[in-house]
């Protein structure tokens, strides 16, 4: 174990899809550059919604980020930054267990390790890493979306195929077919058997 002065925290946003987490994530980024700290932020090649090089939210507001595919890729870059101050990560579900040690190394050596990601699969089903990462973290903030149906406080992603509530067993890759996800709130969040 590395002795470091400085201490470092763990923070993590979370909550369903629409819920704010990527806006949050950017406005604490951006907070952290206002203070003149040096900050690398990471986001998954496969999300490319909106661009390549940025951490995007829903409402197009961005952070420049580094997109990569694993977290061999994240510690390649962290290697050129070793005197990065805040990490950030967009869309963690996406990296696997291997990010909680690459999360908890770097708030060993001292840096602000900000995440965002799912909790929940479409399922409502913990999701992880995000449930392990939120029992080590300093910081945990679960955000809401609004439910599409009622306009109540959203509880999970619902995943609609062709319009429809996806079943509990459909692949997470359907060819062909019309996929979307909607922010619903209990009542509303429907899986089918
Ligand atoms: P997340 O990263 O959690 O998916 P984003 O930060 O990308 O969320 O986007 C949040 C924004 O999405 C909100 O500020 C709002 O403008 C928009 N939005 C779209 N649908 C919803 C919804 N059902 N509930 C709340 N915000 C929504």
């Amino acid at each position: 174990m590395i002795q470091n002065s400085k201490i470092g925290t763990l923070e993590v946003v979370t909550g369903s899809m629409y819920s704010g987490k990527s806006e949050e994530l950017i406005r604490r980024l951006r907070r952290a550059e206002y203070a003149k700290q040096k900050i690398v932020a990471f986001k998954h090649a496969i999300d490319n919604r909106y661009g390549e090089n940025g951490v995007f939210s829903h409402e197009n507001n961005s952070f420049r980020a580094y997109p990569v595919s694993d977290v061999s890729q994240m510690e390649e870059i962290m290697e050129k930054n070793v005197d990065a101050e805040v990490i950030g990560i967009d869309e963690v579900q996406f990296f696997g267990k291997k990010v909680v040690d690459f999360c908890k190394k770097y708030v060993e050596y001292g840096k602000r390790v900000i995440v965002a990601g799912l909790d929940m699969s479409f399922r409502a089903e913990p999701y992880e890493p995000v449930p392990e990462l939120m029992s080590i973290a300093d910081q945990v903030d679960k955000l809401h979306a609004i439910c599409m149906v009622c306009g109540k406080p959203a509880y999970a992603s619902q995943r609609l195929i062709n319009g429809e509530p996806a079943y509990y067993d459909d692949p997470l890759v359907m060819v062909g077919a019309n996929e979307n996800y909607e922010a619903r709130c209990r009542r509303h969040h429907i899986v089918r058997y």
